[in-house]
Formats: C-alpha cells, sequence, structure tokens
C-alpha cells in the first residue's frame, strides 16, 4: 500500500494547489516556467497573476512596462525622453548591431524608462531600468535620461523613485558610459540639497557602475528578496582576494544585515511601502 500511496501523491505541491491557493486545473498547451528556487514548474499564467513570484517566493524577472503597470495607479504614467536612443560615439566594432538586436528583443529604445506617475495617489517621477535591453548597461543616454528626470524632479519639486536592474557600465562607449556616474550623482546631490527625497530599489542583478553609484545614492534603500547586488562579480572578487566568500555573499539578505540596505520589500507589498514614504515626504515639501 505504501507503494500505491506514493504513486497517487502529487508531483508537487502546485499540482495539489499550491500553499493554500485555489487548485490548479492544468491546461496542457500552457506553457510553463521553472523556478531556479524550488524547481517546480509553474503555469505562466499563474505567475503573472502573482506578480512573478513563484509560491516559493522567487522573485522572477520582470520588463520596465511591466513593472511600471505593476507599481503605479493606472493611467497615471507619463513617459519622458521616450525618443532618446543611443549612438555609436566610439565607431566600437559590432555596437550598432548589438542595439539595433536590443532594441528589437526589449521592444524598447534604451535601458531605461522614465516619467512621472502617481503611486497609490502619491506623486513621484519614476525611472525603472530594463534587464531585456544589453542587461540595462548605463551608457550616455541611460545617464542622460536619469539626470533629466532628478533635474525636472528638482525643478518641480518631487521625490524621486528609481528601480535599477543592471549589469554596469556599458563597455561599448567607453569613458563616457563611465562618466554618466559622476553625472547622475551630480544631478541625485542637487536634488539631493533641494531638501527631496529619493528612493531606489534594487532589483535582480543590480551590479557595476550603478550600484557604485546611483543605485546606492537613494535617501532610503530597499531591495527585493534574493537579488544579487554587488560592484565586481564574486568569482572576480575570490580569485584577486584569494580568500573564499562567505555564504549569501552579494544577496540582497546579506547586503541588508550588513547595513547596505534598509529593508527587503517583496514586490507584493512595494507599492504600499513606497507611497507610505512618498507620502511622509511630499507631505514636508508642500508643508
Ligand atoms: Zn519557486
Amino acid at each position: 500500500m505504501a507503494f500505491l500511496n506514493f504513486q497517487l501523491k502529487p508531483k508537487n505541491e502546485l499540482e495539489a494547489g499550491g500553499r493554500g491557493a485555489a487548485p490548479v486545473h492544468r491546461d496542457e498547451s500552457e506553457p510553463e516556467q521553472t523556478c531556479p528556487n524550488c524547481h517546480k514548474s509553474i503555469p505562466v499564467s499563474r505567475l503573472w497573476a502573482n506578480q512573478n513570484v513563484c509560491p516559493c517566493g522567487h522573485h522572477f524577472r520582470i520588463n520596465a512596462r511591466q513593472r511600471i503597470g505593476m507599481i503605479t495607479d493606472r493611467n497615471s504614467f507619463r513617459e519622458m525622453d521616450a525618443d532618446l536612443q543611443s549612438d555609436d560615439p566610439l565607431n566600437f566594432a559590432g555596437y550598432q548591431a548589438k542595439l539595433e538586436t536590443a532594441r528589437l528583443s526589449s521592444n524598447e529604445p534604451e535601458a531605461v524608462v522614465c516619467g512621472t506617475a502617481e503611486i497609490r495617489g502619491q506623486k513621484c517621477c519614476l525611472f525603472v531600468m530594463e534587464a531585456a535591453f544589453m542587461m540595462g548597461s548605463m551608457g550616455t543616454v541611460v545617464g542622460e535620461k536619469i539626470t533629466r528626470l532628478f533635474e525636472y524632479a528638482l525643478e518641480h519639486r518631487m521625490s524621486v523613485v528609481g528601480f535599477t536592474v543592471s549589469g554596469g557600465a556599458r563597455m561599448q562607449e567607453g569613458l563616457l558610459s563611465l562618466m554618466q556616474m559622476a553625472k547622475v550623482s551630480g544631478a541625485v546631490k542637487r536634488h539631493s540639497d533641494g531638501g527631496l527625497f529619493y528612493l531606489t530599489v534594487l532589483t535582480d542583478p543590480t551590479t557595476g557602475g550603478v550600484t557604485a553609484s546611483f543605485a546606492m545614492e537613494g535617501d532610503i534603500i530597499i531591495a527585493e528578496p534574493g537579488a544579487t547586488v554587488g560592484f565586481a562579480g564574486a568569482r572576480v572578487i575570490e580569485q584577486t582576494t584569494r580568500k573564499s566568500l562567505p555564504r549569501g555573499f552579494q544577496k540582497a539578505e546579506f547586503l541588508l544585515e550588513h547595513g547596505f540596505v534598509d529593508a527587503i520589500v517583496a514586490r507584493k507589498a512595494q507599492a504600499d511601502t513606497i507611497a507610505g514614504l512618498l507620502r511622509i515626504h511630499n507631505r514636508e515639501v508642500s508643508a
């Protein structure tokens, strides 16, 4: 009988209806995604209904427009500088083709989307980086768009909320991309000197020059669960220092423990948390 019981057991928790959720009626034609954390296959529609978070808590990557749709009030987002596109200032071999591929695969002209929006009724300036565009790498246009957003926010006395995801500076633009770190940081400083609020949300992965500049310059820094956040890659650090790194190194939870981020906020709670923080600061500005 033990053998029979074993056969009748559902293959995984999701087949049994998941953790307290409604039973899943499987449609054989429906695509599924395998979770890298719990290794279970989840119907894509179910992931969508749960903001692309697995029942085990793993946060799948989402694109910039999906995130804007999830976080902002309906029809409140007004995009800015949507027509700015990268050029090839150094005539770097293969860059034009890479840009074209990135535009087609991400359906975005660049690796960041900027604009104004309302989150639970709280007005703010918002930038959301796009992983599907050359892994959110920071070139001149990314730097320029974010700088302009901060300048607009300063002029209109608005808070800035930024979602970061990036592989770092865009090597095809060499020094021009590296100088964006200083340029954006200058704009962040002027915004801060104006007594205005800047909140960053670090999502997986936030690395390189973006971490070394505006991602970590928020007045409050929150991170998504499990997000990798760091400057150099763990393997490079290990090879350079010849020391093995602690478990969970460069994960959001490790950073929280060591005081680099203020809180880890699950995707589902982000709009409420961000709106709560904006409410405090927006009230101060208007007072
Ligand atoms: Zn999972």
